[in-house]
């Protein structure tokens, strides 16, 4: 599939810490053969490269950020832009109900979404909602939306077959209005194709329902054909959202990458299985780490940019020249290791960690890093600026005072000095080392 080409390709320049205009060149005409062979609009596939290709030749460095992670970074942030950027909230109301049309064709998954939409309202932002029946067409098509409405204790409102999708659309509001509803989805009907009579009929709808959403439901197993379907639709209708189901299976995900960039339709939600409660909310960048299979390893690479302050680590940088690299400052890059997170999460978030065998063996152990804070923190301050004044009888009172063993004193200074010598080295190597722009 689509996720699995990209993330192949990007896993190749991900660890590279030079990037040639060739290495740029040869991937994206990967991503490009991914994009088309995953039924993305060629238009939009072609728009993309070019965007990412300028963006990732020539680009400024992030210090923390490897070129090969950084081309990644262009990638991703690319594809976010082409899922619609930020995240596109539901309208509401300004005063209730909060009036929501769905429409799609036969099968799409309106009548579920309905019950999944009702369902998210409720739970997740405590609203009442009431569930409209308006698919008379549709053998049982009532009866689902009612069965669903039993599931979840919500209300369904119907009046049978046999009245007019309008008429059904009116009373309900009205009963919404009277009973204080927050929110009136209306679930219609669908036909195979795009039909002139089934459109008139939801102009209807539309013109007494005054929707502030009319949500296109869109099954994503459609590829480009869905893209034709919301630009009918949003023709007839004018549509304000799209809600793409069955993202759950196996997908080769053109729909999602090309509706937006055609459309300007904003996607907003995401339909993830059968499930009432598979509903989520459509966040590009989200479905970006998604698509790439990145996991969060992006909020990693965010995080790491935020939490390690720029003039801290020249600070730093400037005590490994001078060798005037304390035990308090050892005890601060804890701290902003720590800033991270959990270790065994951030373990988590890398990419491939999961599967890399022995890691177990690696477990890196907060119990041991509060230790060492322990001992540091027992210190006086002429200790931690100069350990080598730290005799045994001084070990014994730290060890006392931090509750640790004096063996485990003389291990976190044998390591302090170790430390203290890999950084003279690498401070030596950095020596000489430009900084600026990578260019190829
Ligand atoms: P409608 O004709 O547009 O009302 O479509 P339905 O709501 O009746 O859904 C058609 C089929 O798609 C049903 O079998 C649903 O269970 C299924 N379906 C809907 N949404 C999803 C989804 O997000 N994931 C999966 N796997 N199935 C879905
Ligand atoms: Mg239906």
């Amino acid at each position: 599939g689509l996720a699995d080409r990209l993330q192949s390709t990007l896993q190749r320049i991900r660890g590279k810490g030079k990037v040639t205009e060739a290495d740029v060149k040869e991937m994206m005409r990967e991503v490009r053969l991914a994009l088309l062979e995953a039924d993305v609009n060629f238009r939009v596939v072609k728009d993309f490269i070019k965007k990412v290709t300028e963006r990732a030749v020539g680009q400024e460095v992030l210090k923390s950020l490897t070129p090969g992670q950084q081309v990644v970074k262009v990638v991703h942030d690319e594809l976010t832009t082409l899922l619609g950027g930020e995240q596109s909230k539901l309208a509401v109301g300004t005063k209730p109900p909060t009036v929501i049309m769905m429409v799609g064709l036969q099968g799409a998954g309106k009548t579920t979404t309905t019950g999944k939409l009702a369902n998210h309202l409720r739970k997740k932002l405590n609203r009442q909602p009431l569930l409209v029946a308006a698919d008379i067409y549709r053998p049982a098509a009532i009866q689902q939306l009612e069965t669903l409405g039993k599931q979840l204790s919500l209300p369904v409102f119907s009046m049978g077959d046999q009245v007019s999708p309008v008429e059904i659309a009116t009373k309900a509001l009205e009963k919404a209005k009277a009973e204080h509803y927050d929110y009136v989805i209306i679930d219609t009907a669908g036909r195979l194709h795009i039909d002139e009579v089934l459109m008139e009929e939801l102009q209807q709808v539309k013109e007494i329902a005054n929707p502030h959403e009319i949500l296109l439901v869109v099954d994503s197993m459609t590829g480009q054909d869905a893209v034709n379907v919301a630009e009918s639709f949003n023709e007839k209708l004018g549509v304000t959202g799209v809600v793409l189901t069955k993202l759950d299976g196996d997908t080769r995900g053109g729909a999602a990458l090309s509706i937006k960039a055609v459309t300007n339709l904003p996607i907003k939600f995401a339909g993830m299985g059968e499930k009432m409660d598979a509903l989520e909310p459509f966040h590009p960048d989200r479905m970006s780490s998604r698509i790439l299979g990145m996991g969060d390893v992006l909020t990693l690479i965010e995080k790491a940019q935020t939490t390690v302050d720029e003039e801290k680590a020249k600070e730093l940088q400037k005590k490994m020249r001078d060798m005037s690299f304390t035990f308090d400052d050892f005890l601060e890059q804890m701290g902003q290791v720590r800033n991270l997170g959990p270790l065994d999460q951030l373990l988590g978030m890398m990419p491939g960690a999961g599967k890399m065998k022995g890691l177990k063996n690696v477990s890196i152990d907060e119990k041991q890093i509060s230790h060492v804070e322990a001992i540091i923190k027992s210190m006086t301050k002429l200790e931690r600026e100069q350990p080598e004044i730290i005799s045994a009888s001084r070990k014994r009172r730290i060890a006392n005072g931090s509750g640790r063993t004096v063996q485990e004193v003389n291990r976190l200074i044998k390591q302090f000095e170790d430390m203290k010598k890999m950084m003279k080295q690498m401070s030596g190597m950095m020596k000489g080392k430009k900084k600026g722009g990578f260019k190829f």
